[in-house]
């Protein structure tokens, strides 16, 4: 495999402006990924601050009811900043002080990226600006005002659909002017070399904690891990330490939005085709020109038209698979978990919740399942309510 592929995935397909900044980030990020110090104060922080390592829960009421193999869910929601998001934004940050900048920009679609960057920056000493599409702040408001309270500058993008995509666009746009001061935060698995490998990394803490959370707990591997994909950063880090591992299943649960019969969906793997955006040669939504098409999701998390190279690449050879998880199974499944323990999670985390609903029964009760649950679910309580006819004054 060439530097930074998977496959024939992956690579870095960007203006020839950002290629030197690209070479010194991967340069600067392979150093520091041997370096004791680095890796030390990281570790240091994942701990202390965001509340590492997150709990491996075994859900014995959801397994009782499901009835077959025990669930256990990884609680990623009890990060600081509510997902898994912080994980990664405090490597990149760290990474940025180290090489002398001091500003970070971020992308962000719900705004749950974004006020982990945020929150980061604040915490480093480090200038913000984040851009969101117009679309997202207004539908995200609160996480708009929030970034603010953090000392960040949202900037609303108004280009094409005012979505994530084109926040996206925005930021790269952005940082080829200002890579000299700037580090670009990338959300997740995605875009050109180096990111898709460092978000990875960053990420797989998860699932290094969790193979041995299971094996202390139930003395063997689990038969599956399941996380849902929207980039791909969670699912990513909860694979990464079980990839090896040939026996367990890696499932990643993508948006089908309405139904993958209509065009109302981001489930990239079902119905994407292989294209270059963003930087990457990956699995795209597209219409019949080859454009990237409109996508929807009830979660804004999981709204993004593509999907990380390393996920098109584990999709091709077959050693992970991709389920799609309409808005009406995840929302079902957001209250089923409520109601049986508990929790209310993100509803991103509610597609991977989804499909454990329908694997536990068919698997035996010897054997057990892992549920990254990626984040939690307050800030998609008023828009549950509005899924079911309720209107809550906010
Ligand atoms: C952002 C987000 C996701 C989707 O991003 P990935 O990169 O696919 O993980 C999923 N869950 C939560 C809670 C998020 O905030």
């Amino acid at each position: 495999m060439g530097k930074g592929r998977f496959g024939d995935f992956g690579g870095q397909y960007i203006p020839e402006i950002l290629m030197s900044e690209l070479i010194g980030l991967e340069e600067a990020y392979e150093k520091a990924k041997q370096d004791k110090h680095f890796q030390e104060e990281l570790k240091g922080l994942l701990n202390s601050y965001a509340g590492r390592p997150s709990r491996l829960y075994y859900a014995a009421k959801m397994t009782q009811d499901l009835g077959g193999a025990k669930v256990y869910l990884k609680r990623e929601d009890l990060n600081h900043t509510g997902s898994h998001k912080i994980n990664n934004v405090l490597g990149q940050c760290l990474l940025a002080k180290r090489r002398g900048k001091t500003r970070v920009i971020a992308e962000t679609g719900a705004g749950q990226h974004g006020v982990a960057t945020a929150t980061a920056a604040a915490l480093m000493g480090l200038e913000c600006e984040v851009f969101m599409g117009r679309e997202d702040t207004i539908r995200q408001a609160l996480n708009v005002y929030r970034m603010e309270l953090l000392g960040a500058r949202v900037h609303a993008v108004t280009s094409g659909t005012q979505t994530l995509k084109d926040a996206v666009n925005e930021a790269m746009r952005e940082w080829a002017g200002c890579m000299a001061d700037t580090h670009y935060v990338l959300g997740s698995v995605m875009g050109p070399h180096p990111f898709p490998i460092m978000v990875r990394d960053f990420q797989a803490v998860i699932s290094a904690e969790a193979r041995e959370q299971i094996l202390e707990s139930e003395g063997r591997l689990p038969a599956a891990v399941v996380a849902c994909v929207g980039g791909g950063s969670n699912a990513a880090g909860m694979f990464h330490h079980f990839i090896a591992d040939e026996d367990v299943r890696l499932i990643g649960c993508e948006a089908a939005g309405l139904g993958l019969d209509t065009e109302h969906h981001a489930a990239t793997v079902a119905a994407g085709r292989i294209g270059v955006f963003h930087g990457m040669k990956s699995l795209f939504c597209q219409d019949a020109d080859g454009q990237i098409a409109p996508v929807y999701s009830i979660s804004a998390g999981l709204d993004y038209p593509g999907i990380g190279p390393e996920h098109a690449y584990l999709h091709k050879t077959g050693r992970a698979s991709y389920v799609p998880v309409t808005d009406e199974e995840a929302v079902n499944a957001f209250e089923y978990l409520a109601q049986t323990e508990g929790i209310i999670c993100a509803i991103e985390s509610a597609h991977a919740v989804a499909h454990v609903m329908q694997l536990a029964p068919r698997l035996g009760c010897e054997e057990s399942v892992i549920v990254c649950l990626s984040g939690r679910g307050d800030k998609d309580v008023a828009a549950i309510a509005r899924y079911q006819g309720r209107k809550i004054d906010e």
